[in-house]
């Protein structure tokens, strides 16, 4: 400020000292033409241009002022809607992120008036859309992001999850096949696909969508144990239906070779296990039926196993209890349903001092309703209703046996299914003592 100051006061100096050096100058200018004739003093014709040409150059200045004066203020008006817009925008997303419809719609009706960021703001208002129930509009938005190469997949993925909305099952399986196409590592779309197809009973095409799925996780991109534990038991599910369908079309042999491979990951799978046993049974071949059901009873001891077992092995009565006993494993829990099973079997041939003994080895805190029911068969073998009747009330306040559950909706189910009877959940019924169940009957008060 002070430096200016100086400046302007040595340039009203320098300019008083020209101008009274100018006026001691000596000298007239005259101009004649058309008839008039002007007079004057050098010096002062001299001042007159100096002020015409500073005039000219203030003038310049004004007139350019003067130009961009819209500009300028069109530039602020533009700043002022772009905040405008952006909060309408901010404020707009609060309201689909709340479940609120309509200041949703309504704040995106003003960010798309104040705004030029088309996919911002149809996005905004696709969702606003979607959230009242139109899905009309959020239709419309994807099918623009599908003509845009960098948003086409996500337009997929949008209009898949619409389908699923509008129970269309076609539309959607579409949908996230192009989606996976764009993407071939998409987790997304490919967990749909295994879905869709599987609900649609084509097994084979969900077994490339599921590959992705198990690449994906092995490269640590995504899941947890239970991912895990779901990709395997999904594959069983598949694998095996597709068995079933080459039985279906008199196709053993198809059928053999994916239940082997069913097997080899999975022995523990009852219903593999059963049909692969018995097509083995069927055409002779008992020695790898034995091997099939032998590992099987370990891990999943169930009566239809130990029911093939009696043939396969080609023994007599004594001989099925005590090759059984010897495939009582060492967990507890499956020991004791193990036990039981034998149990029953040796009561079934007249054998009650071997059922006795296996029953005897469960200890009554870890008997559930099955162990109890074969106590009170053998209490009744020996004559001793009481002790019978004490054992089918023990049995009807002790835990559920063992059986398919499904993990989705936790209903109990005597046989596997691919699809939960209850909640249609694929792949979802697993072999277990029910948990988040009540005992047959609950106790008395
Ligand atoms: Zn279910």
């Amino acid at each position: 400020m002070l430096i200016r100051l100086a400046v302007l006061f040595l340039f009203i100096l320098a300019a008083a000292a020209s101008a009274s050096w100018l006026a001691a100058q000596p000298g007239h200018v005259q101009v004649e033409w058309l008839g008039w004739r002007l007079e004057m003093r050098t010096s002062l014709a001299v001042a007159l241009v100096i002020i015409f040409a500073l005039g000219m150059v203030f003038f310049d200045r004004l007139y350019r002022l003067i130009k961009s004066l819209p500009g300028w203020l069109g530039s602020s008006v533009q700043k002022r809607r772009d905040v405008a817009g952006h909060k309408a925008l901010t404020l707009g997303l609060m309201a689909v992120s709340a479940g609120e419809p309509a200041e949703a719609k309504r704040q995106a009706a003003r960010a798309r008036r104040l705004l030029d960021a088309p996919q911002l703001t149809n996005l905004l208002a696709a969702q606003a859309s979607a959230l009242a129930g139109d899905h009309q509009a959020a239709r419309r938005y994807f099918t623009s992001l599908i003509a845009e190469d960098d948003s086409a997949f996500l337009g997929h993925i949008g209009m898949m999850r619409l389908a699923l909305d509008d129970d269309a099952p076609d539309a959607a399986l579409a949908s996230a096949r192009k989606a996976l196409a764009l993407r071939p590592k998409s987790t997304l779309a490919a967990a749909h696909i295994v879905q869709l197809e599987a609900a649609r009973h084509n097994w084979q095409a969900a077994l490339p969508a599921l590959d992705v799925l198990a690449s994906q996780r092995r490269s640590g991109q995504s899941g947890s144990d239970e991912d895990g534990n779901n990709i395997q038991s999904q594959r069983t599910a598949l694998l095996y239906m597709d068995a079933c369908e080459h039985a279906q079309n008199a196709d053993r042999q198809g059928a053999q070779k994916v239940l082997i491979r069913i097997i080899k990951d999975v022995p523990g799978f009852l219903p593999a296990v059963l049909m692969l046993s018995d097509i083995y049974l069927e055409t002779g071949a008992n020695r790898k039926a034995v091997k099939v059901l032998e590992k099987a009873f370990g891990i999943i001891p169930h009566i239809e196993v130990a029911n093939r077992l009696k043939p396969a092995w080609q023994v007599n009565d004594g001989g099925f209890i005590a090759k059984l006993m010897t495939l009582i494993p060492a967990d507890e829990d499956i020991a004791d349903a193990a036990r039981c099973i034998i149990a029953n079997q040796a009561l079934d041939v007249g054998l009650d001092g071997e059922a006795a003994g296996q029953i005897t080895a469960i200890p009554e805190s870890r008997r559930d309703a099955d162990a109890w029911q074969v106590a009170a068969r053998i209490a009744q073998a020996h004559g001793h209703q009481d002790d019978a009747n004490a054992a089918l009330v023990a049995a009807s306040k002790a835990p559920r046996p063992q059986g398919w559950q499904c993990g989705a909706c936790r209903s109990l189910h005597d046989d596997w299914q691919s699809h939960c009877p209850d909640c249609d959940s694929f792949a979802q019924l697993v072999w277990q003592r029910p948990d988040r169940v009540t005992p047959l009957f609950d106790e008395p008060v």
